[in-house]
């Protein structure tokens, strides 16, 4: 029997009273299991186990397959219901944690990021594109995609007016070096150091203005999907709203 803690991040039902969920765990990565009786009335482990519900889990293995035994919620993020946007962007979040995080291995990190980004998303303290920028930015670093963002890649210079961001490769170069990428204003890649470097903490307390933010936005999006080399359906039905 395993026991952790765990973020719903994919559910489906099967058959007329269970549920397969797919979980984001603290110490064991991603866990596909299923949940028996999940959809009867009054069922115990139901609420736990809906999709961003945040619970303490008790897990059992047999033969390969993890079927969850007990579950019982912390948070359950009822809010994000509420809103379309917010939920489509959540569950873009939900693929970028299914893609990244691996099976087996403390994901604590990727956990605490996705429970921090649904919170945020939930208290309305930030802006949706911030939190977007940020997750996608984290969530690439935490999974070996950290660009190189510290100086020109050519020259070693540290800023200049605009920078260009290589999305291909994750790379900065100076106006005198740059000649492909984005071409991007110098808050855009303080913005891009402030999140890759600080703290984890402390990655969603800064802000831009609302064209740095845009261009933010479209930079972080443009990296993930080319450093993944993939399409997002989540992504595009948020994209559609
Ligand atoms: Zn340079």
């Amino acid at each position: 029997m395993i026991n952790t803690d765990g973020l719903i991040i994919r559910e489906k039902s099967s058959g007329e009273q269970n549920r397969t969920v797919t979980v984001l765990t603290r110490e064991y990565g991603i866990i596909r299991a299923y949940v028996y009786g999940a959809k009867k009335i009054g069922s115990r482990t139901g609420s736990a186990t809906q999709l961003f519900a945040f619970s303490e889990l008790g897990i059992s293995e047999k033969r390969g397959s993890y079927i969850i035994e007990a579950a019982k919620p912390k948070e359950v993020f009822f809010n994000l219901r509420n809103d379309v946007n917010k939920i489509a962007l959540a569950q873009y979040f939900a693929e970028l944690c299914e893609t990244l995080a691996p099976e087996k291995e403390n994901t604590e990190e990727y956990l605490k990021l996705i429970l921090n980004s649904l919170m945020l998303l939930m208290n309305e303290k930030r802006d949706e594109k911030l939190i977007k920028s940020v997750f996608e930015l984290s969530i690439l670093s935490l999974g070996g995609y950290m660009p190189n963002i510290v100086a020109c890649d050519t020259c070693g210079k540290y800023e200049d007016e605009n920078m260009f961001f290589d999305t291909t490769n994750g790379n900065i170069f100076c106006e005198s070096c740059g000649h492909f990428g984005m071409k991007v204003p110098m808050s855009v890649i303080s913005a891009v150091r402030y999140i890759v470097l600080s703290d984890r903490q402390k990655i969603f307390n800064f802000s831009l203005n609302e064209s740095s933010l845009e261009i933010l936005s479209q930079l972080t999006e443009k990296y993930t999907l080319s450093m993944l080399q993939r399409k997002f359906r989540t992504l595009d039905f948020y994209h559609l709203l």
